[in-house]
């Protein structure tokens, strides 16, 4: 039977209680299909991990996390912590170190949910956001001088290097390649920011000559806004900076219906360290502990992570059951205009997978 072995990091908020239920799918997933077993360990750090240990996960972690087939992540965020520790002490911490520079996040409006667009139907949104990160903005270069004083500085240092531009937009190619519509968007904001972004520009005219069959154009990401409102069909892959894809697909899970429903991959396409799975969305102060949040992120980022680990046909059958739970339009959790728990979705999407009407 094939094997493999998960680190469940559900972290802090709503990341805990979404991980809970996409377990319990996984666990679904695998009894129903008998052809291979996950071993799934649980990691408590987060928040509550920091309050006592005074670091968000420990000194060996990433040693810890290393022999993994993959991560299942949830959120780090807590009130009681400010974000940029948080952040930067859980999810950056692995993101950087386990070298996931392609983080790929797929937007689709489900058939049967309502996205905010008018006349937009389930085949007219359906994008893959490309997002570069390990570097640019978030590479954490910078500093604070001066603390307090009326000339305190404080920079955060843009960093693009050749290979980290070229390897994110080749990845973006490749993928853009393996879909139908075979169309990459390339976004930057090259008018205003003139040295990296312009770099941006200058690798991509070098290298899209080696994917003759995919259709490209270029987009500054100001007007990306626009055109993702507008003109949602004219989209297809998107490839961007850390900060700026960071925007556009949080945009791009608002589009298609909610920010409870959008998941990610963090890749290192390469498989020298694990890839890291989490719904995009945070912790969610506002409704964390009531136990509503929607789960379809945490189910759909672990059907990416099955496809990862190899396990195709079981990622289609959940992708399918999320879809036709979508499609029949009952129970749909709060975000969604319903009334539904996570539970009630959780035991909704299992059944299916199970077979068993609802
Ligand atoms: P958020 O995604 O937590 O919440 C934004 C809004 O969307 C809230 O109104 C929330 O209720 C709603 N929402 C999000 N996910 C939902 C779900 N599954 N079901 C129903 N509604 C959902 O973003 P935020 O408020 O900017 O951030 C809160 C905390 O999470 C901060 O500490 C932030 O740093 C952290 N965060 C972490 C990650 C991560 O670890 N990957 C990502 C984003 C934010
Ligand atoms: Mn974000």
């Amino acid at each position: 039977m094939r094997q493999y072995r998960i680190a469940a990091v559900p972290g802090d908020g709503i990341g805990t209680e979404v991980i809970q239920a996409g377990l319990e799918v996984l666990r679904a997933l695998a009894a129903r299909d008998g052809g291979f077993s996950l071993v799934i360990e649980s990691f408590p750090w987060g928040t509550d991990y920091y309050l006592e240990h005074g670091r968000m996960m420990p000194e060996d972690g990433l040693k810890t996390l290393k022999p993994f087939d993959a991560i299942y992540f949830g959120s780090a965020g807590d009130p009681r912590v400010a974000d940029h520790i948080s952040l930067w002490g859980l999810r950056l911490a692995i993101c950087q170190p386990f070298d996931q520079y392609a983080n790929v996040r797929p937007s689709r409006l489900l058939p049967g949910i309502n996205g905010p667009l008018r006349d937009v139907g389930s085949d007219d949104l359906d994008w893959v956001i490309v997002r570069e990160n390990t570097e640019g903005e978030y590479a954490g270069a910078g500093g604070r001088v001066h603390r307090g004083h009326p000339e305190e500085v404080g920079m955060d240092v843009t960093v693009f290097t050749r290979s980290g531009v070229e390897r994110i937009q080749r990845f973006a190619l490749e993928l853009a390649r393996t879909r139908s519509a075979k169309h990459l968007t390339m976004v930057t904001k090259s008018n205003a920011q003139r040295h990296g972004m312009v770099m941006w520009d200058d690798i991509f005219e070098e290298i899209k000559g080696d994917y003759p069959d995919v259709e490209t154009d270029k987009m500054l990401v100001d007007a990306m806004t626009t055109r993702m409102v507008l003109d949602p069909r004219s989209i297809d892959v998107v490839v961007a900076t850390n900060l700026h894809a960071d925007v556009l697909s949080d945009l791009a899970a608002a589009l298609s219906g909610s920010m409870g429903i959008a998941p990610t991959g963090n890749l290192n396409p390469e498989r020298r360290y694990p890839s890291m799975f989490e719904p995009i969305h945070g912790s969610a102060f506002d409704i964390m502990g009531k136990g509503i949040a929607n789960p379809i992120g945490a189910f759909w980022s672990a059907s990416m992570m099955l496809e990862h680990v190899g396990e195709p046909v079981a990622a289609a059958a959940l992708m399918d059951a999320i879809e036709r739970f979508a499609a029949s339009g009952k129970g749909m959790p709060r975000d969604l205009g319903g009334e539904a728990t996570t539970r009630d979705v959780t035991d909704a999407v299992i059944a299916l997978i199970e077979g068993k009407n609802v």
